[in-house]
């Protein structure tokens, strides 16, 4: 099919709440995707921020395909060889000693809020009241969109769901006054993805962390987008220097298949018992196969340091073309988890780059946002810069 006729599919039969899209993605292949008209682009969103390891990675096409010829799917009424090895890999390289799986990053956040709650309601605590940040993006079932401190994320679908309330992100003060005793958890992005890229200073999620410590509160991160190496380090919180107590994984995990993950210390893991919580898919042999390649050749392919060099490469480039053009006001982010706030729509600069052949995105209204793979090298940098400078030159 071409791109015309999927359109007219999708018009006819697929709910509306992407908007309009005038272009689909057929085929991919390391840093590059073709579309259902044969156009190849280089791709700098990854698919927002999932595929880290560029497009059908050798090693993760194998996973996949021994896998499915072995065994798709068993439930978690039986041990997983895939999902156990997974468990391993992220706690020997991370702080999280225990780790539970399911299907996407909302259901990763819902156990993390499940967890936190149950943990205190174990210890005979009322504290399940959870405070995140203003502009926040954890998700789209009702509990994370309740979560997220974006008014537009809850326009007409009220109830919320109780027990949250928002700080303004990077305030150390906005967040103490938010802590009332019967507050248990501050869920946190260490950078905001969908918000903005709105990034903290330094000092900020130490400063967190020690406010937990003080206020005897847990300390949640959503690593959705931050982790598995994405801000060249394999996750977010090691640039502070710090360890939160429940953390939470998806997107990249799985370079493009469905997996989300939370992880916590053997203590918080206390809080959930036999039958608290579960997943038909979570973890399942496929899923979990596909995750463990995905990790290892993270590790094992040294990327988290080459996102480090590429992030700082771009970012030095970036600075260079704010330089040259007055429409960029700001470069944000970490490592490759880069923003640039515009005074230019968005979209339109997206547009532009697209038709030059390469995919980023917007971060909002005023941010265009690029996560490329991991993968990505000096000259793939060089050619969306010479892109940017052309479009901002025109626009
Ligand atoms: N949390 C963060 C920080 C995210 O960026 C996202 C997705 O963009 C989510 C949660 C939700 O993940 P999913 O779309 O897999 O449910």
């Amino acid at each position: 099919m071409n791109t015309d006729e999927i359109g007219v599919l999708a018009d006819n039969y697929c709910m509306n709440v992407y908007g309009k899209r005038t272009t689909s993605i057929v085929r991919g292949e390391g840093l590059h995707v073709w579309d259902a008209d044969g156009r190849q682009y280089l791709d700098f969103f990854a698919g927002i921020a999932v595929a880290n390891l560029g497009h059908c990675h050798p090693k993760v096409t194998e996973a996949i395909c021994n896998q499915a010829k072995t065994l798709v799917h068993t439930s978690n009424l039986y041990l997983i060889e895939p999902q156990v090895k997974l468990a391993e890999i992220l706690a020997k390289n991370s702080f999280a000693d225990k780790w539970f799986f399911c299907n996407s990053g909302a259901e990763a956040n819902e156990g993390a809020i499940k967890l936190a709650r149950r943990y205190w309601h174990a210890k005979g605590e009322s504290k399940p009241v959870i405070v995140t940040a203003h502009k926040s993006f954890h998700g789209r079932t009702m509990t994370t969109i309740s979560a997220s401190g974006q008014p537009k994320l809850h326009d007409g679908f009220d109830p919320l769901m109780q027990g949250f309330k928002y700080a303004d992100f990077n305030s150390i003060d906005a967040l103490d006054e938010a802590i009332t005793p019967d507050v248990g958890a501050i869920l946190l992005e260490p950078v905001q993805g969908e918000g903005g890229l709105g990034t903290p200073d330094e000092t900020y999620l130490k400063a967190v962390r020690e406010l937990c410590d003080r206020k005897q509160i847990l300390m949640i991160l959503d690593e959705i987008q931050t982790g598995i190496g994405r801000t060249g380090k394999l996750f977010a919180y090691e640039h502070a220097d710090i360890t939160p107590d429940i953390i939470t994984l998806a997107k990249g995990m799985g370079n493009g298949v469905p997996i989300g993950a939370m992880g916590c210390t053997d203590e918080i893991a206390t809080g959930f018992a036999v039958g608290s919580h579960g997943s038909t898919f979570g973890g399942n042999p496929l899923c979990a196969a596909a995750a463990f390649a995905t990790v290892s050749t993270v590790l094992e392919e040294k990327l988290v340091a080459n996102a480090a060099e590429m992030g700082e490469y771009l970012n030095l480039e970036l600075q260079q073309l704010k330089q040259k053009h007055s429409c960029i006001t700001e470069i944000r982010g970490k490592g490759l988890m880069t923003g640039l706030a515009v005074t230019c729509p968005a979209m339109d600069v997206v547009v532009a780059l697209r038709e030059k052949g390469i995919l980023i995105g917007p971060a909002g209204p005023n941010v265009i946002r690029f996560l490329p793979p991991l993968t990505i090298r000096k000259q793939d940098v060089d050619t969306v810069i010479e892109a940017l400078d052309a479009s901002f030159g025109a626009l």
